[in-house]
């Protein structure tokens, strides 16, 4: 059998967050294994169904999973982490035997840490990253997943096609823990899915996807080369066992996949049509061409016409499916929870993408019904109103954008600033502060939830932040640090919190996506010009600012970080939505420093996220990101002093462009890799400001003295000590308060022994 029409891969969280829900109990009280492994059969089962009573032909099958694709692929491959193998299996009680080794890998345990965790290449999807070695044997354990496929395939029949992470994605994505090269293991793995395929056949079914992202980034000719001769040998298996295989890539251009593939056996390659273009030199009409034209990853409601204007132009050339540019693991569940929303017909949310899907590939047949041909009328409704709509234009924004000069890009030189800096804030050297938030403690989230539900009001929740305010001024003031914050504790989420303060950004209710195992997010939908109606963060700045004579400083979240967590507008570059909201923040800072703040920061811990993939487009982003800041933070006066910060990825290849940035202090995830970002600040002759983190945040374990003392010494290696600051990783919201005081202490006592030595 063939298919016209599927997706590229599936959500597991569940409409109403139900595996969130049934983990944490699992997790709190392992007892309820069974309505765990009911709830994720429940999911699983119900989104065949949902795909396949769409009148989509093929529903894309990846296994129950408990908390991701790449940690499933890793207990697939029988590759979770050696320390965590000596986990008993667990009782059989519908859960896969690895279970607990699973969890122990993506959760840690009392005396193991968790596997490290990254974004999911340019999405805000975080995976569990593998950690091999060269003596990592790849060992199918795969019964579990062969009796859900089982499974699946009895009720829902052989449109059922299973998913399994490609050789080289998985490899590419893996860490070692010797210094070995992960690609050694490529054929291991190709031999190990070369087993698998004769079982997965056994199941009943006729396609296999292997999902190979990778193939849209740079790889080298030599292991391309071993990439081929591992798909041709799969291709071969297959041929003999009457299955047929998908190669699906996602998130840019399909054409480097097709070109090493064709003619390889392969029978189908996917591709991502939205954001890879939509040429495809290379695909010669030999193999059915999946063509991902629903946009995937992003919330807007599809332009059928241009879509099927694609779809025709590409049936020209030979056999087309129609499909989502990637999983919908990306995208909410769907829009029919939602309330009233101001842009609602112009959104489609993983549901409405489906249907989309299902109406192009019977359009595109010739075989549309009544209601595709309205389905049609209304997606072109629907685009001449967002068009034409006012929401999406604001002429003063627009006025004011035109407008813009290099020179409100510009600050002065930085000597002068660092001069007008010291001679207003008059610091000590290596100046001590935190990177925004002090812990959110279960009675701020309490707080907020009872203010959310009416049970208490605006003027008792104000109270409440202002007491935790006061209290997070006098703690730091006893700790004796030199630079304080206000705590953020009135702050939902750095980029939610701005968003429902800024015009052009919609709040969603139910929209919840996974960002990792059972953490979702909901993240804000920028549909139009943004701007800001009124300050969003001065009052309470002014709270803190009153209880101290220290400087305290403003915080708000920067125009890159604004972005890359939001859904983004689709019909303008992203470099024009950015130096909107950068205006936004510039009359922000205006106001703060009107307020009497001398000290700024704007974070920017998702500007490595941003970054695209291939390195051809990474310039053009680097210039509107850097840009964006630049003009948020230029309006500053010389003696102001702006800061910013950057976590969540090494930024050891992007100084230059944290230089770039130009802002007078930087505070620097390092802590937890070793403080490598120094070497890469000497190598720069990096000149402005800078603290790399010194005590990391993401675990509660208090730092010895001894240990922050070393830290602190070896910056000052690297770095010139008249430029240094002392602080932690990143924000403390996740953090108790007992290490977080402890900690801070031993970072305090570090500053003070380095300036004493500084001194002698
Ligand atoms: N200012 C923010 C905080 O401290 C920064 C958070 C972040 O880097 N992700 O919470
Ligand atoms: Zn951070």
């Amino acid at each position: 059998m063939t298919f016209h029409s599927t997706i590229a891969g599936v959500p597991r969280i569940g409409p109403d967050r139900e595996l969130k829900k049934a983990l944490e109990t699992y997790w709190r009280d392992s007892s309820t294994g069974r309505a765990l492994a009911s709830t994720a059969t429940r999911l699983t089962n119900d989104y065949t169904d949902t795909v396949l009573n769409a009148g989509v032909e093929a529903a894309p099958y990846a296994g129950r999973s408990y908390y991701d694709a790449i940690l499933d692929t890793s207990a697939l491959l029988g590759t979770l982490p050696e320390r965590v193998l000596d986990i008993e299996d667990h009782a059989n009680d519908g859960l896969p035997p690895f279970i607990d080794r699973y969890f122990a890998a993506a959760r840690g345990t009392k005396t193991q840490p968790a596997s490290a965790m990254t974004k999911w290449f340019d999405t805000n999807y975080h995976y569990l990253v593998p950690e091999l070695s060269a003596s990592t044997r790849i060992q199918l354990e795969d019964q579990a997943w062969l009796e859900d496929l089982r499974d699946q395939v009895t009720r829902a029949g052989e449109s059922v096609r299973p998913v399994l992470i490609g050789a080289l994605t998985y490899l590419s994505l893996s860490r070692t823990t010797d210094e070995s090269d992960a690609l050694d293991h490529l054929e291991e793995v190709f031999d190990a899915y070369a087993r698998l395929l004769p079982r997965i056949a056994d199941r009943g079914v006729t396609w296999v996807q292997f999902d190979e992202p990778s193939l849209v980034t740079a790889i080298d000719k030599a292991v391309l080369d071993r990439v081929r001769a591992g798909y041709e040998k799969l291709a071969g298996i297959a041929q003999d066992k009457g299955l047929k295989l998908l190669v699906q890539t996602y998130f840019g251009d399909g054409n480097q996949a097709i070109e090493l593939l064709s003619g390889s056996g392969v029978s189908a390659f996917g591709v991502d049509l939205v954001y890879g273009g939509t040429e495809l030199p290379a695909w010669t009409g030999d193999e059915l061409l999946v063509a991902g034209v629903v946009d995937g990853r992003n919330v807007w409601r599809t332009d059928l016409d241009a879509a099927l204007e694609t779809l025709k132009a590409l049936k020209e050339r030979g056999p087309v499916a129609v499909s989502t540019s990637c999983s919908l693991l990306h995208v909410p569940y769907s829009l029919e929870r939602e309330g009233d929303l101001v842009v609602r017909d112009w959104l489609a949310f993983g549901y409405e993408k489906i249907q989309e899907v299902a109406v192009l590939s019977r359009l595109l047949r010739g075989e549309e019904t009544d209601e595709d041909k309205a389905a049609v009328e209304a997606a072109r409704a629907a685009k001449a109103d967002r068009d034409s709509s006012d929401l999406t234009h604001n002429s003063e924004v627009r006025a004011r954008q035109d407008a813009i000069t290099d020179a409100d890009r510009t600050r002065d030189d930085l000597k002068v600033r660092r001069e007008a800096q010291q001679k207003s804030l008059n610091l000590p050297p290596l100046p001590t502060t935190t990177i925004g938030s002090f812990p959110q403690t279960s009675e701020i989230r309490a707080a907020r939830a009872k203010h959310r539900k009416g049970e208490i009001d605006d003027a008792a929740y104000t109270q409440a932040m202002r007491d935790e305010v006061a209290d997070v001024i006098r703690r730091q003031e006893e700790l004796g640090l030199d630079v304080l914050v206000h705590g953020e504790p009135e702050r939902n989420d750095m980029v939610q919190y701005f968003s429902e303060q800024l015009e052009g950004y919609l709040s969603t209710e139910f929209a919840w996506v996974q960002s990792y195992g059972s953490r979702c997010v909901r993240p804000p939908i920028i549909y139009g010009d943004v701007s800001r109606p009124n300050p969003m963060t001065v009052d309470w700045y002014k709270v803190a600012a009153d209880l101290t004579d220290k400087p305290v400083k403003g915080m708000l979240t920067g125009p890159v970080t604004m972005l890359a967590w939001s859904f983004v507008r689709d019909d303008q570059p992203l470099g024009v939505t950015a130096d909107q909201v950068a205006l936004a923040l510039r009359d922000e800072i205006d106001d703060l420093v009107a307020a009497g703040a001398q000290i700024i920061q704007v974070d920017e811990p998702a500007i490595r996220e941003l970054l695209p993939l291939r390195k051809e487009d990474q310039p053009e982003y680097l210039k509107w990101a850097v840009g964006s800041f630049r003009l948020a933070t230029s309006g500053a006066a010389n003696e102001i002093q702006i800061h910013t910060h950057m976590c969540y990825s090494e930024f050891n290849e992007l100084i230059d462009t944290v230089s770039d940035l130009n802002a007078d202090v930087t505070s620097i995830e390092a802590a937890r890799n070793g403080m490598q970002v120094l070497k890469a600040l000497k190598d720069e002759g990096y000149e402005l400001g800078v603290g790399p983190g010194v005590w990391d945040i993401h675990s509660p374990r208090v730092p010895s003295q001894e240990e922050v003392d070393t830290l602190v010494s070896d910056a000052l290696d690297s770095v010139d000590p008249s430029l240094l600051w002392i602080n932690p990783d990143c924000g403390l919201k996740t953090r108790g308060w007992e290490e977080t005081t402890s900690s801070l202490k031993v970072l305090v006592a570090a500053a003070l022994s380095a300036r004493d030595k500084l001194n002698a």
